[in-house]
């Protein structure tokens, strides 16, 4: 160990959920000097993007495009279609639950969680239960968060809409899929999600910076009902490629459309949308293939045990304090590889969550970048005489070699 040289220099990988890494092609795209943004190449390039985004989401709904992160989508999401005073249901008390349900309160809307710990998906049945319990439809909206980033627990949509029909509830479906759009399916229309939204910086491969909301024909009339949505916020410009020019949005996001336009022809024009998913559930299933060996001798655990249950996108792992930080510190320092850190899964034994840490697995990776991160996590178990199973590289491997 002491005669052990810094093997950290070289490409340094990013394997956190989000930003994701960015493909060399979209930087590329993006380095050059700013357009005229009224007429011409930028104009018929924005437009371009439109019919490609709602390939990704599979709608044929609309989508607004925005300056702003994922938080921004969160209040786009809102400001369209709810008022002060409205009641919002949030299934989900994790990190990225709450923080939508933050947003929905700060904008005077009334919040009611349902919390279903931190290790597991929505129940579809409690929301069911909460709605028929809403007997005057106080309920204007459901919020969804598809995966929470933190902890990795994927909801199944479809169910979570039969259940809002058990009920015979009118509430809208809005669904984040920050984390995971182009990595799990998404399938808004078939699974009556009213209105999506999601950000450019996870799946899509684009440099946060961007936001999206898709919404139905029955979001864009609940919109239509509002007695005023703030100008910056509103959808109706910006889902219109006509108008998306005009003075009433502002300066476009000119370097990520070009970016946005090439993360889209590698998605859906080149390498195809169902072997991106395709890629991404194989990838996952060669790291939690790993984790499960690691696993059988050792503490580490994955944190959603149900694989119905979690994301092709983010992983989030148990490990106990301080495994989870002296590995994270480790690979970065020996290995050039970053890890994310656990977030939100604070206990009174653990403030800082140093027994997590996550994985991204979302966008632009392959087997090289994911076996490079097993291969790292893997010394620095050994390097810190943390206890582990053997043979976690040859499980993850005999899944990228479709055994
Ligand atoms: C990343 C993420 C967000 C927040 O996005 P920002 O760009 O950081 O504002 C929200 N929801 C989910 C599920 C995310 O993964």
């Amino acid at each position: 160990m002491s005669n052990l040289p810094n093997l950290s220099h070289g490409r340094h990988t990013l394997a956190i959920p989000g930003p994701s890494v960015m493909p060399e092609r979209v930087l590329q795209a993006m380095h050059r000097p700013a357009p005229n943004i009224y007429t011409g190449e930028l104009v018929d390039l924005t437009y371009s993007l439109f019919p490609d985004l709602k390939v990704v989401a599979k709608t044929a709904g609309q989508v607004a495009l925005y300056i702003g992160n994922g938080h921004a989508a969160w209040e786009a999401s809102l400001a369209n279609v709810l008022a002060p005073g409205d009641k919002v249901l949030i299934p989900g008390a994790a990190q990225f639950s709450l923080g939508w349900g933050v947003t929905a309160e700060k904008r005077g809307l009334v919040v009611e969680h349902l919390d279903f710990g931190r290790r597991a998906p929505i129940d579809p049945q409690a929301v069911e239960d909460a709605l028929r319990a809403d007997t005057d439809h106080k309920i204007k909206a459901v919020l969804v968060v598809q995966v929470d980033t933190a902890s990795s627990a994927k909801s199944d949509l479809a169910a979570i809409r039969a259940a809002m029909d058990a009920a015979a509830h009118s509430a809208l479906l809005i669904v984040d899929s920050i984390a995971c759009l182009g990595c799990d399916d998404m399938q808004m229309d078939a699974w009556g999600v009213d209105i999506l939204v999601t950000g450019s910086q996870k799946g899509l491969m684009v440099p946060p910076g961007m936001c999206f909301v898709f919404f139905n024909a029955k979001a864009a009339a609940a919109r239509d009902k509002m007695e005023r949505v703030s100008a910056y916020w509103d959808w109706k410009p910006r889902a219109d490629p006509e108008m998306y020019y005009q003075i009433s949005c502002g300066t476009a996001p000119t370097h990520h459309l070009y970016g946005l336009r090439v993360a889209l022809d590698m998605i859906v024009h080149e390498e195809g949308l169902d072997n991106v998913l395709a890629r991404h559930a194989t990838l996952a299933r060669a790291l939690w293939a790993a984790c499960d060996v690691w696993g059988q001798a050792g503490p580490l655990e994955l944190n959603i045990a149900d694989t119905a249950a979690r994301s092709n996108a983010v992983t989030s792992l148990r490990i106990g304090a301080p495994h989870g930080a002296r590995l994270r510190d480790w690979v970065t320092d020996q290995a050039g590889l970053t890890l994310g850190i656990g977030l939100g899964m604070a206990t009174d034994e653990d403030p800082q969550s140093d027994g997590f840490f996550r994985i991204g697995h979302m966008g632009h990776v392959n087997a090289h970048m994911l076996m490079g991160t097993l291969g790292s996590i893997d010394a620095a178990f050994k390097a810190l005489d943390v206890p582990h199973g053997a043979g976690a590289l040859e499980a993850a491997s005999a899944v990228c070699a479709g055994q």
